[in-house]
């Protein structure tokens, strides 16, 4: 077997048990509630998750996607955000190869599935999950270009963030719909697509711009926003969840960009 089939394998493997990890984090974390205990229990019967139905994917299929003890249903978003974590994480490693900068753009791939599965959910940017991480990814990514010396790397990403956030909030500012998490959001997004390259930058103020301004549109046309779980329930209905779009926007960007970014080549 090539090297590169037992590092994708490796990838997916870490990836699908990282989907396992989020899909408590999606839960948990909007509430306030702890990740780590309780243990996963049923929402009903509240029986323990047994070990080996705990499996990503495969413990879902095996118990074709009911409780073991009281069969009430268990929804198909927990496998397929599993594999879809484990899918990101083979694509991020075969673009960036081992090398330095692949742990920053693995941490990229788990920061966006979880903003946007609970932005999907709650139209809300977690400000417990994005303010710690955007210091993370500013650590990760400031490593390999110390590394390596190559400080154009970190003031490009700075120029990144900066840009997406003077983008979305000069757009926002209409519908006043944007806070400090959803900036440190975008300048997270802004610094890893800046350190990648001036294209990937490019393409991605260009991506947020447009979203941006199409949710910026759709916003004016509504009514004023009164808050509260009843304005929850109406926006997640009626708005376009733009946090995970740009999430979205900016793993595609990356991945496709980044072998042209003047990183070392796995092959
Ligand atoms: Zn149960």
């Amino acid at each position: 077997m090539s090297f590169v089939v037992v590092l994708a394998i490796a990838a997916g493997v870490l990836g699908l048990a990282v989907g396992s990890f989020l899909n408590v984090v999606i839960h948990r974390v909007p509430r306030g509630e702890s990740v780590v205990s309780p243990p996963s229990h049923c929402p009903r019967c509240h029986s323990r998750i047994r070990s080996r139905h705990n499996v990503p994917v495969f413990g879902w299929l095996v118990l074709r996607g009911r409780c073991f003890d009281c069969e009430l249903p268990i929804s198909a978003r927990y496998p397929l955000v599993e594999a879809a974590t484990g899918a990101l994480f083979v694509a991020v490693t075969l673009c960036f190869g081992v090398t330095a900068t692949l742990p920053a753009y693995l941490y990229l791939a788990t920061v966006v599935v979880t903003v946007a599965m609970i932005d999907v959910d709650l139209r809300r940017v977690p400000s417990a999950v994005v303010r710690p991480s955007l210091i993370v990814a500013a650590v990760l990514l400031a490593t390999p270009a110390v590394v390596d010396g190559d400080w154009w790397r970190i003031a490009r990403g700075l120029v990144g963030g900066a840009a997406l956030v003077a983008v979305v909030f000069g757009i926002g500012a209409v519908t006043q719909r944007l806070d400090a998490s959803a900036g440190a959001l975008v300048a997270m997004l802004g610094l890893y697509l800046g350190w990648l390259s001036w294209t990937a930058l490019l393409l991605g103020v260009l991506a947020t711009a447009a979203l941006s301004g199409a949710d910026a549109a759709a916003g004016a046309s509504s009514e004023a926003d009164p808050g509260g779980p009843v304005a929850v329930a109406v926006a997640c209905r009626t708005r376009v969840p733009l946090a995970a779009c740009l999430c979205a926007a900016t793993i595609v960007v990356v991945l496709s960009t980044a072998s042209a970014s003047g990183l070392p080549a796995l092959r």
